[in-house]
């Protein structure tokens, strides 16, 4: 089969005004957003709320362009398969450049060419097992002939997957990301907190410790000042005290519900819909590129 985008794949966040899809979000968007503006597409120019486009993209029920996907967790790659008659296709996913370790979330085929009423193949899988299993990396169709079938006929593959991060840091996030991509809404709650909880420790850690030993600053954030705390005052203190802007309402508030839902499903197994995993990945999201942009906080200069 022939892939036909580069191996990394690419990611796109859907404009919510025109519907253009090839936009991915960079740290500039986030910035930005922190800093009070507006989310401008370069397509249409619309100017929308980051916070309210992305919750919007990570709710969406688009199969082919998911949320994971839209945030850039997650990447798509295409290529197209060849079906012939009576020949087994093998599809390996590798050969579109998704890698090894990478979690599949979707698999698309369509067949293409020729007319709905003319003859052609489509892909048939002889055994067929529906779980939440990962999808295998490699699967294996036969040509179904339709309308009499043809000698031939171009199926096009979408492939989304998400690559283990490199970033340990950014691990509880990607598994908040998978977790709600996978359905699994409840399993999302406990990590998206955890990705902020642990990017603020560490960046206040490396704020305080310019003032007080490792030790004596491990102690006050772990035993010292609970997680509601370090948020609020702890950090507006310190993000001011260093000229970074305010963490925006609408994810200080978001983040203090995370923290609550937290609790509920982690001490009570509270049930967990898509719209609370959904809040919760794109606080978690805001919430951790917040900390990434402005912290570990730059060292004052010397007097
Ligand atoms: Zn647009």
């Amino acid at each position: 089969m022939a892939a036909t985008t580069t191996p990394a794949g690419f990611s796109a966040m859907p404009c919510s005004s025109c519907n253009c899809s090839s936009a991915p979000l960079t740290v500039a968007d986030f910035d930005a957003f922190f800093r009070g503006g507006l989310w401008c597409c370069r397509f249409c120019g619309q100017t929308l709320s980051l916070w309210r486009l992305v919750r919007a993209a990570v709710g969406s029920a688009h199969t082919l362009l998911p949320g994971a996907v839209a945030i850039g967790a997650a990447r798509s790659s295409f290529g197209t398969m060849v079906l012939k008659r009576d020949e087994l296709a093998v599809l390996d996913v590798g050969s579109l450049g998704v890698p090894p370790d990478a979690k599949i979330l979707g698999v698309f085929l369509t067949p293409v060419g020729g007319g709905e009423n003319d003859g052609h193949l489509v892909p048939a899988i002889t055994a067929q097992s529906f779980t939440r299993a990962p999808v295998p990396h490699q699967l294996h169709f036969h040509g179904y002939p339709i309308l009499g079938g043809s000698d031939a006929t171009d199926v096009s593959v979408l492939c989304n997957w998400m690559a283990p991060t490199g970033d340990p840091e950014l691990v509880p996030l990607w598994s908040a990301i998978e977790a709600y991509s996978s359905g699994a809404y409840q399993e999302a709650i406990v990590p998206a907190a955890v990705a902020v909880e642990y990017k603020l420790a560490s960046v206040l850690r490396a704020y305080f410790k310019q003032f007080a030993g490792e030790g004596r600053v491990d102690d006050f954030l772990q035993n010292g000042v609970t997680f509601s705390y370090q948020l609020n005052p702890l950090l507006p203190a310190v993000m001011h005290g260093v000229g970074a802007p305010k963490l925006r309402d609408e994810v200080a508030n978001k983040l203090s519900w995370l923290r609550g839902k937290r609790n509920k499903v982690a001490h009570k197994h509270e049930a967990v819909t898509q719209d609370e995993a959904a809040d919760a990945v794109v606080a978690a999201l805001f919430g951790y590129q917040y900390l990434a942009l402005y912290g570990p906080l730059p060292a004052k200069a010397s007097p």
